[in-house]
């Protein structure tokens, strides 16, 4: 079953180009000053979020501060679901822009967190789940914990979405795995139950921050460790800091592995096993 990844977003929780920041990465993302090099589009990065689209279905991984405009951008005019990784501000702020896509859901958006990202989720938006405050326009939503078990299942629409336990500095936070693709954002490492997890991977997309190294996420050259070790197809790089100019990088990768950027398209098999009975006509 063909499905569409869209990256609304390929930034890191700071976004890109930095506020206050000067340097030749964020300047290149907007527009130049007279007699400055032609901007670099793909060094404009949004906080990262992805929009997964199947048979009609539409399911974004995350919602942070951008959201608004990264639905605008992408011109989601509903959704069926939300997944979240972890209750970082780059990751969650947006969940209030929901709002009207819940409001046209024919029941309750449902929403799948982690217990204590559901936990924080419920605290920064305490109006919308608490039932002392019934606000009217609130989030019309439904949050479900996903269990802490490694590859524990989020069936969606004909296709799972795996847990895969994924080491953010101190914390355990949730990576997907969903048929031949797995989204590893937040990654500093990877916990050895996860591996077996990753094998077989057409499509792995993976935290590259910057070239050094940092405690809470992976740097260039520890990702491309990563991907050597998992096998994948191909790989793509997101959460991505003003440490990554686009071209030189993708430039000096291996050429199955790429940069993310805002609005890059990929397209994959959601659902191998549905695929291969397709084909057999059974
Ligand atoms: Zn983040
Ligand atoms: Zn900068
Ligand atoms: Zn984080």
């Amino acid at each position: 079953m063909q499905a569409t990844l869209t990256f609304l977003g390929s930034g890191t929780s700071m976004g890109v180009p930095t506020l206050g920041c000067d340097c030749a990465v964020c300047l290149s993302a907007v527009s130049p000053a007279p007699g400055q090099p032609a901007p670099s589009p793909h060094n404009r990065r949004t906080r990262p979020s992805v929009l997964i689209s199947w048979q009609g279905h539409n399911v974004v991984i995350d919602t942070g501060p951008d959201f608004h405009a990264q639905a605008i951008a992408a011109g989601i005019r509903r959704l069926d679901a939300v997944l979240y990784t972890h209750g970082h501000a780059d990751h969650i702020l947006g969940m209030d822009d929901l709002r009207p896509l819940s409001f046209h859901s024919p029941g309750n958006l449902p929403l799948y967190a982690d217990e204590p990202t559901a936990l924080t989720i419920e605290r920064i938006f305490n109006y919308t789940f608490s039932s002392e405050h019934s606000y009217p326009t609130s989030a019309r939503v439904d949050l479900h914990r996903i269990p802490a078990t490694p590859s524990a299942a989020v069936d969606l629409f004909g296709a799972s979405f795996l847990r895969i336990p994924v080491t953010h500095g101190r914390q355990t936070i949730t990576g997907y795995r969903f048929g031949s693709a797995a989204y590893l954002t937040d990654l500093s490492d990877l916990p050895p139950e996860s591996l077996p997890l990753l094998a077989g991977l057409d499509l792995l997309i993976l935290d590259a921050l910057r070239p050094d190294p940092h405690p809470t996420h992976s740097h260039l050259a520890k990702s491309i460790a990563l991907v050597e070790r998992l096998a994948p197809r191909r790989a793509f790089f997101t959460h991505i800091s003003h440490g990554l100019d686009h071209e030189p990088t993708n430039a000096a990768l291996p050429p199955n592995i790429r940069l993310a950027y805002d609005g890059l398209q990929l397209t994959f098999d959601i659902a191998p096993e549905a695929s291969e009975k397709q084909k057999d006509g059974s």
